[in-house]
């Protein structure tokens, strides 16, 4: 597992996915699409100007790409904006909801959520390379799946499942609201006009061992862009009245962190900054902004920052 590569292998290698879960794939996709245009109406009604504009042209693909993506190819026409995000993000999304409603009720189940987000960054670096060499990505297990398979630490939750439909419905606000900011994120990519680096870097690479190499060189985007695109979503979010609730989502900071990893040596060769970095920096915009916040989470970003500064000091980061 090469937590490095990860964000560069990620982006670029849309493949087909093979799943056995068809059906909560196939039923995730129809929902993928569903929030997605419900956002797309939420940026029409309430957006500022430039989001407004800028989503004008984008196309959305529900597509299979491993993390969500954007791109701007230039035709005759003018540029030709896409955002990509596929169906198993978003089932991703789904189940690590469906963990923090579990572990919210049942705190002896902690050590069994932390199993389960080491089991999901390795799928997804394994799936990572996996697309990098063509070959189709494994399945990623709902929760009570993992369960049953390891036992031990997340013994009871199978008899949890399934989840009464008034649980279910407590998920459903967590991942649209994530994947809102996911989507505010790559369209703010569009919006400040970053350029990624294309498929064209690989062309006349035929060797497995030259492609990863050309992953290793490339910054698919840099470090910078990021943080200015969550910049740019967490703002966008501020301005169409999302609550500072809304703007703080445990699911999709643990996305972030099985995606982007938590080693900042390995920072500098990787796209995607530190998750807990990209999160700190959004919770500084959120309390330099003007709206309101109770006490008891304001309370909770200042300790997330404290707690970012520490973890940088131990793993000594520049
Ligand atoms: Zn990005």
């Amino acid at each position: 597992m090469t937590r490095i590569t990860l964000a560069l292998l990620i982006a670029l290698y849309p493949l087909l996915a093979q799943a056995s879960s068809k059906e909560d794939l196939e039923s995730s996709k129809t929902k993928l699409n569903q929030y997605i245009r419900l956002i797309r109406a939420n940026i029409e009604k309430h957006g500022t100007q430039i989001a407004k504009s800028t989503d004008w042209n984008v196309n959305f693909i529900a597509d299979q790409s491993i993390i969500p993506y954007a791109e701007s190819t230039n035709n005759s026409e003018g540029t030709n904006p896409k955002i990509r995000i596929s169906s198993q993000f978003r089932l991703l999304l789904v189940y690590l909801g469906e963990m923090q409603l579990i572990i919210s009720k049942k705190r002896n189940l902690m050590k069994c959520n932390e199993e389960y987000g080491n089991y999901l960054f390795e799928r997804m670096a394994l799936n990572a390379k996996r697309a990098a060499t063509s070959l189709p990505p494994l399945d990623i297990s709902a929760p009570e799946v993992f369960a049953a398979k390891i036992d031990g630490v997340c013994a009871g939750i199978s008899k949890m499942f399934p989840l009464p439909e008034s649980e279910e419905e407590k998920i459903t606000p967590l991942t649209y609201n994530a994947l809102y900011f996911v989507y505010l994120h790559e369209l703010g990519h569009i919006a400040l006009k970053h350029k990624a680096i294309g498929d064209e870097i690989f062309y006349g690479l035929t060797t497995e061992n030259e492609k990863m190499e050309a992953f290793l060189k490339a910054n698919v985007r840099t470090q910078h862009q990021e943080y200015a695109a969550d910049a740019w979503a967490t703002r966008e979010l501020i301005h169409e009245g999302a609550t500072a609730e809304q703007l703080v989502n445990i699911p999709l900071f643990e996305l972030l962190l099985a995606s982007s990893g938590l080693d900042c040596q390995f920072e500098k060769a990787n796209s995607h900054p530190m998750a807990t970095d990209r999160y700190a920096a959004i919770i500084r915009i959120i309390l330099s902004s003007n709206i309101s916040i109770r006490p008891e989470l304001a309370g909770a970003y200042h300790e997330f920052i404290n707690f970012n500064k520490r973890l940088e000091n131990s793993l000594s980061c520049p």
